[in-house]
């Protein structure tokens, strides 16, 4: 879009609604969303702010599960738990919506059907996994594997966050059933497939990537490492019990897909928003507006190609204008987990840090993960408050409100006489100088949504401001230079003024505080490049401390906490491999009932060799091996697939029942079969001769 759009839809991602808030949410997307937002209210653009809670996936039953509770109560009680925490944090949304609504469920059915009317799915039956002993279908996250990407061991049915791949639960290598640790099985369902690769060669998606080109290095570079692959087919469906109902006919105990229906949340939280009125339309379906998401890197494929696809084939909707997704953050050396409790929550950090929200968003978005994942650290937590938002900008505004009560008993003075003082003059040059140049970068970066340089530059002009009274010292000048003094403190209110509009996006609690202490409620935006935004006469406000220094002690507190989560953690897995330990040998097999040695004689057992293995097509279970006995070759198939690649079996020694009638099997006639040492769960081993022997050799 080159020219500047009419209005703005901004949308951050719809967190799950299985638990609270942590500082990774707040620095992957809501926080910069929210900076933006305030950026171009500021400039008194027309924007709409969307998020909300997506109540469908499957962690969501999952935690319920755990928990013993329903569904609906876990998005109930997290619903809450998760608004009032952004809210504290001043993240301002027009509107907070949820998925489980009434609006939702129609608009997200009425999406798909229009879908379906217009034959943009293809209808296919399939094999997916099915959990035998959960008696469900293991859709997404109920199943677990290792990604045939990355090798990743915990990656999902729908995507491995390790390497951000989106995967179909059959990709999955080793898959395993999360609700049970059962290996799943295979069994036919019907679901709706979004054709993906057909929709890539399109016109009209190849008109849309044309778009990546000005978007973040890391999102272009992961979209377009996918088309160059080839996208997939994607079930849009799911047989799950819990999400929005399929609204078609032969689609009984299916619902949509989370991914279908999450990202349509934004249009039905935008129409919860125009309370009915048809006033959403124009932020969803007119050209002249920019549609920006934003995410975190684990999102990217949903946003920038699954759902402008759904958008493009629907063909009501406006596509992306902007996707700035970050990278993620990093907690005192080791990813933040919600299951391993390696977080610093908001709630909690509110009870340690009372009032003291901008210093999370300072730090935040000094280290925010835009191009690469980084590290939040509370020693560095510390010292970027301390040697930042205390030293630089609360000292300058400090230092000015105390001397204006002072000298002028908070009123502005007026300046008849301008300094002809040179060092002064070069004083205030420099300063002046420095601000406009601080606030023009970071007006652009704002622009460029480059927000951790956007608010170095703000305190730039901060520190630009402390230097001015450092360098020219009122409080020394005043006894020789009482006029000189008026005009440095008339100056250094105006930078009062300016650093209080500046702020707002990144401090909007400091900047409220400010505005009210310049008594100056509403200074704006559109103001920040005037000279003179208050007037000499102008009544401050009562000066206010902005910021308190960070203690030693209030660090090792959360210092402390982690080392105990961290043992806890440890112990528990300690824990869990004792426990899973014994109960394999719990779960040994029983001795089967004794058997003379004639009975054990019928069986010809006989040393083979492998010569060639392959995979069966559409069995992914088996292997076909070409077997050497000495005496003949035979065919052989094997359930192991699961537990040997093919290749690495060419050339091994195995054992093989010999004398065993053939059997067919997938239309393949199997001669023999493969001794293999097994247990349930999940492994299986070759059980040959441990020396090289000629193959042939009997077995006895
Ligand atoms: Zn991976």
């Amino acid at each position: 879009m080159s020219k500047e759009p009419k209005r703005y839809l901004v949308t951050a991602a719809l967190p799950y609604a299985n638990g609270p808030v942590h500082i990774g949410h707040l620095a992957g997307c809501y926080l910069p969303a929210d900076i933006y937002v305030r950026y171009l209210k500021g400039q008194g653009k027309d924007v709409v702010f969307i998020c909300g809670s997506d109540e469908h996936g499957v962690p969501i039953t999952i935690k319920a599960k755990k928990e013993g509770i329903t569904p609906q109560q876990v998005v109930d009680k997290y619903d809450g738990i998760m608004k009032n925490a952004f809210k504290d944090f001043g993240i301002d949304f027009s509107y907070y919506g949820r998925t489980s609504s009434k609006t939702h469920h129609e608009t997200a059915q009425a999406f798909f059907k229009t879908l379906y009317d217009k034959s943009v799915f293809k209808e296919e039956t399939t094999q997916q996994y099915y959990d035998d002993e959960a008696k469900q279908f293991l859709a997404d996250r109920y199943i677990t594997g290792t990604c045939p990407r990355c090798g990743n061991a915990g990656a999902y049915g729908d995507q491995c966050e390790k390497c951000g791949t989106s995967l179909n639960p059959t990709d999955l290598i080793n898959p395993k059933s999360a609700l049970s640790g059962a290996v799943p099985v295979l069994k036919a369902t019907k679901n709706w497939f979004l054709p993906m690769g057909e929709i890539q060669q399109s016109e009209q998606f190849q008109n849309y990537i044309k778009r990546f080109d000005g978007w973040k290095s890391n999102i272009k570079g992961q979209c377009q490492s996918w088309l160059t692959e080839g996208l997939q087919s994607r079930a849009m469906t799911r047989d799950l019990n819990w999400g929005v109902p399929v609204p078609i006919e032969g689609a009984v105990g299916k619902v949509l897909y989370v991914w279908f229906d999450a990202p349509i949340g934004y249009i039905s939280a935008t129409k919860e928003y125009f309370n009915g009125s048809n006033e959403w339309q124009k932020y969803w379906q007119d050209d002249e507006t920019a549609l920006v998401h934003f995410i975190g890197k684990d999102n990217i494929v949903f946003h920038a190609i699954i759902f402008p696809m759904m958008l493009m084939t629907h063909g009501n909707y406006i596509l992306p204008t902007n996707i700035p997704a970050n990278e993620f953050l990093n907690l005192e050396g080791d990813k933040i987990s919600t299951s391993r409790n390696w977080a610093v929550w908001l709630h909690e950090y509110l009870v340690d840090f009372p009032d003291r929200q901008d210093e999370l968003r300072y730090v935040l978005t000094s280290i925010a993960p835009e191009t690469k994942d980084s590290e939040f650290t509370w020693k560095d937590y510390q010292t970027r408050v301390n040697s930042e938002l205390v030293s630089i900008f609360g000292n300058f505004v400090n230092r000015v409100m105390v001397l204006s009560d002072k000298y002028y008993q908070g009123v502005i003075p007026t300046v008849y006489q301008n300094t002809t003082d040179e060092k002064l003059i070069a004083a205030r040059t420099l300063c002046f100088d420095g601000i406009a140049k601080s606030l023009y970068n970071m007006r652009e970066n704002l622009d460029a949504v480059k927000l951790r340089d956007a608010q170095a530059e703000f305190i730039n002009a901060a520190r630009a401001g402390n230097k001015y009274l450092a360098d020219t010292e009122p409080w020394k000048l005043v006894k020789t230079d009482e006029e000189s003094v008026k005009a440095i403190m008339f100056d250094a209110l105006q930078i009062c003024a300016k650093l209080a509009i500046a702020a707002e996006p990144f401090l909007p609690h400091t900047s409220f505080t400010l505005k009210a202490m310049l008594n100056a409620p509403k200074l704006n935006w559109s103001s920040l490049f005037n000279e003179n935004l208050l007037t000499s006469a102008h009544q401050l406000g009562k000066p206010e401390i902005l910021y308190k220094q960070v203690e030693d002690e209030e660090i090792q507190i959360q210092l402390d906490r982690l080392q105990r989560i961290k043992t806890e953690n440890e112990n528990s897995q300690k824990q869990a491999a004792l426990t899973s330990e014994n109960s394999e040998t719990k779960q040994l097999q029983p001795v089967k009932a004794d058997i003379v040695y004639d009975d054990f004689d019928k069986i010809d057992l006989r040393v083979g060799k492998v010569l060639a293995a392959e995979r069966v097509p559409k069995a992914d279970k088996l292997l076909k091996l070409t077997v050497d006995l000495g005496f003949e070759q035979r065919t052989i198939l094997s359930g192991i697939a699961e537990y040997y690649q093919p290749e690495e079996l060419v050339g091994k020694l195995v054992t093989v029942v010999a004398n065993l009638a053939p059997r067919k099997i997938r239309g393949i006639e199997s001669q023999g079969m493969l001794l293999m040492a097994g247990n349930d769960f999940g492994k299986l081993y070759n059980v040959g001769p441990e020396k090289d022997i000629e193959p042939g050799s009997a077995v006895k």
